[in-house]
């Protein structure tokens, strides 16, 4: 449920609604804007569904949500979240690009494909320090070395680092090295995973799963909120369907269906997304007109020779053209 405090409502009317919510041992959460005041609560459904609150005083509407999700909803919260990444802003009117290769390969790889990214107007560097590849087989990531990179090429170029976390234990660590911590599509329902990056205060980036629902990643994002951080970043990837000309279906629409369902800034992946690096640009265009906050994309100083995702992954010169027309239609979106 969803309780709207009036504009006048005191703060002994929503200690009342709290005295109530605690006494039928339910918990809130506590949405404060500008003019109202949003109580989320928590806990039974069927204690809840008895709930009266609209007969308190200060209460404008309880609302019944049928949705499982409600700290990441548009009701909880009306207004953008922008999430703050060390002064960089992701959300409102601010355009996120997160651009980096799929995976960190040597010190070499990452310096150059930084400062191309850098140049083309990147703001996140990206890059995977431990790779959850479909084959055990495949190159799995320099670990705790690679993070070790990508925070001196973050530093060196001015851009905040993303990097997946792949098991809990590790999160501390990755925490010292990354400034948003990215689940994969892979994770998107694992859990535990999920609560523990909650514990933390570290922006989180979330992956839409391969097969996952909008109504399931918003719920995998609660998870998030449900452990006090709000620090989510949503990242739509594309997802399975029928199709095989293209690695996945970017999924555009399901962009504005989070805009309508979620306060939390949405950013797409046009890489992961399709697969091809032709389709890189026209998607990366398509996203910001779609309302995007951003896009995180694969760019390789040498994609013919990359370790993963080479087929996907954007030249320097490439991504430096793209951006030019991004930037254009996030101009004509209010974004920059
Ligand atoms: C990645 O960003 O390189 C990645 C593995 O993404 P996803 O989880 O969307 O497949
Ligand atoms: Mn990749």
């Amino acid at each position: 449920m969803i309780i709207v405090m009036s504009p006048e409502a005191t703060q002994e009317d929503l200690a009342k609604v709290e005295e109530k919510i605690k006494a039928e041992g339910l918990s809130f959460h506590l949405s404060k804007g500008a003019v109202r005041t949003i109580v989320g609560v928590i806990g039974d459904k069927k204690i809840i569904s008895g709930l009266q609150m609209n007969a308190f005083k200060g209460v404008e509407k309880a609302i019944r949500i049928t949705e499982k999700y409600k700290l990441v909803s548009r009701e909880f919260r009306h207004e953008d979240t922008i999430v703050d990444v060390g002064g960089v802003k992701v959300g409102g009117p601010h355009l996120a690009i997160m651009a980096g290769p799929c995976a960190v390969e040597s010190r070499e790889q990452l310096m150059e494909a930084a400062e191309c990214v850098k140049k083309g107007g990147a703001n996140f560097l990206r890059g995977g320090a431990f790779k959850p590849r479909t084959s055990p087989y495949d190159f799995q990531g320099l670990a705790e070395e690679g993070l070790a990179m990508l925070k001196d090429a973050g530093e060196k170029f001015g851009l905040r680092v993303v990097t997946e976390v792949v098991n809990q234990n590790d999160i501390e660590m990755i925490s010292n090295y990354a400034d948003v911590l990215q689940i994969g599509a892979r994770n998107m329902q694992n859990f535990q995973l999920l609560k523990e990056v909650g514990k933390t205060h570290k922006p989180v980036l979330l992956k839409r799963g391969l097969a996952a629902t909008i109504s399931e990643w918003l719920n995998a994002a609660e998870y998030i909120a449900n452990e006090g951080n709000y620090n989510i970043i949503l990242c739509e990837r594309g997802i399975r369907t029928y199709e095989t000309f293209t690695r996945n279906t970017l999924d555009l629409g399901a962009v504005a269906a989070v805009k309508e369902l979620s306060h939390l800034p949405v950013i797409v992946d046009p890489s992961h997304g399709t697969g091809r690096w032709q389709m890189v640009r026209p998607m990366a265009r398509a996203a910001i007109a779609a309302g995007a906050d951003g896009l995180i994309i694969e760019v390789h100083p040498h994609p013919e020779s990359a370790l993963s995702d080479g087929d996907q992954s954007l030249t320097p010169q490439n991504f430096e053209s793209t951006m030019v027309e991004v930037r254009k239609i996030a101009a004509m979106m209010g974004k920059k």
